[in-house]
């Protein structure tokens, strides 16, 4: 690593107000000594252990927002004094970044994991004495050098990635990790993932693929979801469920919303153009389109300009919808249902799907969520479960969708207790639109059609 000049640093004005950011002047000063001690230590002590954790506080927003600018401050304070009066000598520690500190410890990492368990715990106790009970946890990652050519940056780099593995456990506690490769392959391509999600819809890597829905009493195609992929140009394919928690994040969820019903749309109008009979398609709708107040006059637009019917198109929601204003997320349903698309419940039966929704909101239509479906075969007591899930549904004339049907088992017993229709690999997996027309309207059709 280069060695870095402080004053030259402070006396660089555009690179210091890049750093100064999110930080103090002290903070970026004492980050930089950091940087230069270690590389000062490195080169002197050849071969000496210098594992490096980062760690940060759990819940910073939280505790911020509830406690307030004073005493997260007198929280900083208690961390730097804390850590830094434990320091041997030929040890470190700095804040990093806005709520980042890296520590460079000797010893072994188990020693290492040993001290700084301690370290939080005391910081903890502390703060729930001095200040009322508030409790404070930390992400941490370890990560040991030794016996590898990595430069100090690339140390850091490895210790920081461990901590945010450390800060995705679902725990609230303290959580120590250890940084392993699997860890930093997945941290690169996330961070991958985030910075490039919002060129992904301008660049055309985005590709639809639909699912069937079959009609359990005639066996019939009745209906189809449109899933999203994206083809990424160095990662390859990527499923939804590895970006669209980003695109939720960044709100590019919009973009990516509003083009798969566009890509549908189109489709529709092409089928209708070659005089096939289309099947109604679902498009997964993120909770977020909520807060736009523009949501259903786009959503209509979009049907207007390729002529399509609503009611050709089913909106499906998750249950997290509820965590919007309850008074907007009704009223928006009331008029998508008025233009006439038909709104399903999707995920039903995970999470905090919630009866007092089901009562509220004007769904037509209820998909058991995968997991119901999963554990049909283990005992009677879920396929009672089920049974009273769908007479329920159909008693406020709801359609009874299947989602995740695997086996013929499966099948079976969801026809059985009257659920409506089904989708599943048992049927079949999701597929290019291309292969869906011919099989499902029997033709391949092209764009002139
Ligand atoms: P979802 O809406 O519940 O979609 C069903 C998921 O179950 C799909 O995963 C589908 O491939 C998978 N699946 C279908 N049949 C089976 C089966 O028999 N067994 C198992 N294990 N899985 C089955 P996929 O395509 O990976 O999508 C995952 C989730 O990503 C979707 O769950 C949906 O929440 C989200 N998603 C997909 N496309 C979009 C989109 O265009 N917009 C938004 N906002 N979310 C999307
Ligand atoms: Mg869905
Ligand atoms: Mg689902």
């Amino acid at each position: 690593m280069d060695k870095i000049d402080v004053k030259n640093l402070i006396s660089n004005p555009n690179k210091l107000d890049e750093l100064l950011k999110n930080a103090t002047i002290d903070s970026v000063i004492s980050y930089y000594r950091f940087m230069e001690n270690i590389t000062e230590s490195e080169k002197n002590d050849n071969g000496l252990r210098h594992t490096i954790a980062a760690f940060s506080v759990r819940r910073f927003s939280y505790l911020f927002q509830t406690y307030g600018d004073g005493i997260w401050h007198y929280l900083l304070d208690v961390i730097e004094d804390y850590i830094s009066d434990r320091l041997d000598e030929g040890e470190f520690f700095t804040p990093a970044s806005n709520n980042k500190y890296l520590i460079q410890l000797k010893g072994s990492p188990e020693e290492i994991f040993r001290r700084l368990y301690l370290y939080f715990d005391e910081i903890s106790e502390k703060m729930a004495l001095d200040k009322c009970h508030m409790k404070v946890t930390f992400a941490c990652g370890i990560y040991d050098p030794s016996g590898s050519a990595d430069s100090v940056s690339e140390v850091i780099k490895k210790s920081t990635a461990a901590m945010h593995r450390a800060s995705l456990a679902s725990s609230c506690s303290t959580e120590i990790v250890f940084y392993s490769e699997e860890i930093y392959k997945s941290v690169v391509r996330n961070s991958i993932i985030e910075q490039d999600l919002c060129n992904a819809v301008k660049n055309n890597e985005l590709i639809v693929e639909i699912q069937p829905k079959y009609d359990m009493k005639t066996g019939k195609c009745v209906s189809a979801e449109a899933l999203v992929r994206w083809m990424h140009p160095t990662l390859g394919r990527i499923p939804p469920d590895d970006f669209i928690p980003y695109a939720e994040k960044t709100g590019f969820v919009i973009d990516i919303d509003m083009y798969v019903l566009e890509t549908i749309c189109k489709y529709m109008r092409k089928w209708m153009d070659s005089g096939v009979n289309p099947v109604t398609v679902a498009v997964n709708q993120s909770r977020l389109h909520i807060s736009d107040p523009h949501y259903v006059d786009s959503v209509f637009a979009m049907m207007q300009e390729y002529d399509v019917w609503p009611n050709l198109i089913e909106l499906e929601t998750t249950e997290s919808i509820a965590f919007n204003d309850y008074t907007s997320v009704t009223e928006i349903l009331h008029r998508l249902h008025d233009y006439g698309f038909i709104l399903s419940m999707d995920d039903f039966g995970s999470g905090y799907s919630s009866l007092y929704m089901l009562n509220e909101l004007e769904y037509d239509e209820l998909k058991l969520d995968k997991k119901l479906v999963e554990n049909i075969n283990r005992s009677d007591r879920s396929i009672a479960i089920l049974r009273h899930i769908v007479a329920m549904a159909h008693d406020i004339n709801m359609t009874v969708v299947a989602e995740g049907v695997e086996t013929a088992e499966q099948a079976r017993v969801l026809k059985d207790i009257g659920c409506d229709v089904a989708q599943g690999f048992y049927y079949s997996y999701p597929m290019p639109i291309e292969r869906f027309e011919a099989s499902v309207f029997g033709k391949i059709m092209s764009d002139e059609t």
